[in-house]
């Protein structure tokens, strides 16, 4: 798969590639690394959109991201990989002012949806990260991950 971002590294979605009226469309998304501190390796997105195309000038989008990213598990330290899925919903619109979150202004022919995306996949990761729910995490005693080795505390 080809996953599309400009020189400057932003994501965008080009409004003149849209047909007008209903249609379905796949975008693939890249966050890298390097622009954001959260973020520990680059990020790639695949998005399914229902998309309602109002001559151009309101874009509606409805659907979901997926994303697989590395996090670390709040009991055992351990990083491992996380499938998410969200479901999502939003609208591009030209020359907008308001501040509503889920409208993105565009004045060109290219709408700038980075910051969008960026907040999307951050918003979408758990609250509470587990590398497994049965996770037994570290032993306080002798620092051993439990889910890997026997405590080594009455030895
Ligand atoms: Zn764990
Ligand atoms: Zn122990």
């Amino acid at each position: 798969m080809k996953y599309c971002y400009n020189k400057k590294l932003m994501i965008e979605i080009n409004v003149l590639s849209l047909p007008v009226g209903i249609s379905e469309q796949k975008f693939q998304w890249v966050i890298r690394k390097d622009e954001y501190d959260f973020f520990n390796e680059d990020v790639y997105i695949n998005g399914f959109f229902h998309i309602n195309n109002i001559h151009g000038r309101q874009i509606e989008f409805n659907g979901k991201i997926e994303f697989e990213i590395q996090l670390v598990c709040d009991r055992c330290l351990k990083k491992f990989k996380k499938k998410i899925e969200e479901n999502v919903i939003f609208i591009l619109k030209k020359d907008y002012i308001g501040d509503d979150i889920d409208i993105i202004s565009f004045n060109d022919f290219y709408c700038n949806i980075t910051d969008f995306v960026k907040d999307l996949v951050i918003t979408s990761l758990p609250i509470k990260v587990l590398c497994d729910e049965n996770c037994k995490g570290i032993c306080p005693g002798c620092g051993v991950n439990l889910n890997e080795e026997k405590c080594k505390c009455n030895l």
